[in-house]
């Protein structure tokens, strides 16, 4: 019989649990790519402007480019005739200068040639024998992009540190990127310990359970932006583990995430084997579901050890496996997106640690309602799916009552 029992360890807070893993870990570096490969990487440096956006001034419509003090006398009664001398696609550059009383046929992106000011749209003047007649002024700058009216050359236009989504791929292609720097991947080591459970494709022996948490956690990494390195199921027994740690260690993962094992039963191997292979820093944290949650190092390589049940598993992932992640990659800003919202019903829980309530947000003429996905329990994992967010309840909170506002954290 082991004789672990968590009054020998402090019962660390969720941030507590956050700062103290966050603090041995540094960014892994950068490194450049192709731009067709850096959708939801993280960009390692700023990026300035070597380029003005749009980079020379064009029509913003389909119309006729003109000179908009020539316009100042046209009204209803007395029209105004400009001689069309030419037309422009959006590609070609005008040879001709525009003069008095002169108007040039222009498309949508065509650059406005010199001595225009401004463009009249089509549907704003009528048209004949080779000139155009407008029945209103125009003012300066009418349906003109300005060069360099989005981003100015010089201009810190993006900051390292954030994901790179379509619309920042979008802009650094604008400003004729042929590389982009980003943060190395974390290579993360994702295990599943337990007897119980048993590799996909096989049929159910008797009493073993499926995997849950081995294909969960490699897809949270993902999404964290790192490269999980699944090194599937690590029976209870210290050797076992063990061989598993060895070939993440040898396969120079930068982090590891195990699942299971962690608790203060029998057969609950993990930190004692991070105790005698690294260095255990922390076990327990103040929370629900996931009270067991360890944490230490191989070497220099953080463990994060999740407890077992799949619902307490994947939040404890969320709450300090992806922060970590995240840090890896040089994002500092770790916090789920968070709304407010009021709760559907009354909620009492008297344990003194932090709940984590699986709820579905619906919006109201007065904000977010939160509604409880069902059981609650931390095996449940359909209460999960049916989830928008958790609901964060304090640990010194008993009771709240219905129409109470809560924090919500945003699942993906
Ligand atoms: P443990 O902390 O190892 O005792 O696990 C707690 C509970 O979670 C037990 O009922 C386990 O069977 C279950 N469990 C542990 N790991 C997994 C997993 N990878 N997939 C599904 N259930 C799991
Ligand atoms: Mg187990």
């Amino acid at each position: 019989m082991k004789d672990d029992t968590k009054d020998k360890y402090q019962v660390l807070s969720v941030e507590q649990a956050q700062e103290r893993i966050l603090a041995g870990i540094k960014p892994l570096g950068a490194e450049s790519i192709p731009p067709t490969e850096a959708l939801g990487r993280v960009l390692a440096e700023d990026v300035t402007a070597a380029e003005d956006i749009p980079p020379l001034a064009n029509s913003a419509m389909d119309g006729y480019a003109l000179r908009a003090q020539d316009t100042a006398s046209a009204s209803p009664t007395h029209p105004l005739r400009l001689r069309v001398i030419g037309s422009l696609a959006a590609g070609q550059v005008s040879a001709q200068a525009l003069g008095a009383g002169e108007a040039l046929r222009v498309m949508t992106g065509a650059p406005l040639p010199a001595g225009a000011d401004a463009v009249v749209r089509f549907e704003q003047v009528s048209a004949g024998d080779g000139s155009i007649s407008l029945t209103a002024p125009l003012e300066q700058a009418a349906n003109v992009r300005s060069a360099g009216e989005d981003v100015q050359c010089g201009q810190r236009v993006l900051e390292r540190g954030r994901f790179i989504r379509a619309q920042e791929l979008g802009l650094m292609a604008g400003l004729g990127l042929t590389a982009v720097p980003v943060a190395r991947r974390p290579l993360v080591a994702v295990i599943a310990t337990g007897d119980e459970l048993m590799q996909p494709g096989r049929f159910p022996a008797p009493g073993h359970i499926r995997d849950i948490n081995g294909p969960t956690n490699a897809a949270q990494v993902r999404l964290a932006g790192g490269i999980p390195l699944e090194l599937g199921i690590a029976r209870d027994s210290t050797g076992e583990l063990s061989i598993k740690i060895q070939e993440g260690l040898d396969k120079e993962a930068h982090l590891f995430v195990t699942s299971g094992g962690v608790s203060a039963g029998d057969f609950d191997f993990v930190k004692d084997v991070l105790s005698a292979v690294g260095r255990l820093d922390f076990w327990w944290v103040n929370m629900k579901p996931g009270r067991p949650l360890a944490f230490g190092y191989l070497g220099d390589v953080p463990l994060i050890a999740l407890p077992g049940n799949p619902v307490a598993a994947f939040i404890s992932f969320e709450l300090f496996a992806r922060p970590a992640i995240l840090r890896l990659q040089g994002v500092n800003d770790y916090r789920m997106p968070v709304v407010r919202a009021r709760l559907a019903e009354p909620i009492t829980r008297k344990d003194g640690r932090r709940h984590y309530l699986r709820v579905r947000l619906d919006s109201s003429a007065e904000g977010y309602v939160a509604s409880l996905t069902g059981d609650q329990g931390s095996g449940i994992v359909t209460s999960l799916v049916k989830a928008d967010g958790l609901a964060v309840i304090p640990e010194n909170c008993d009771h709240l009552e219905r129409d109470s506002m809560v924090e919500v954290l945003l699942l993906r």
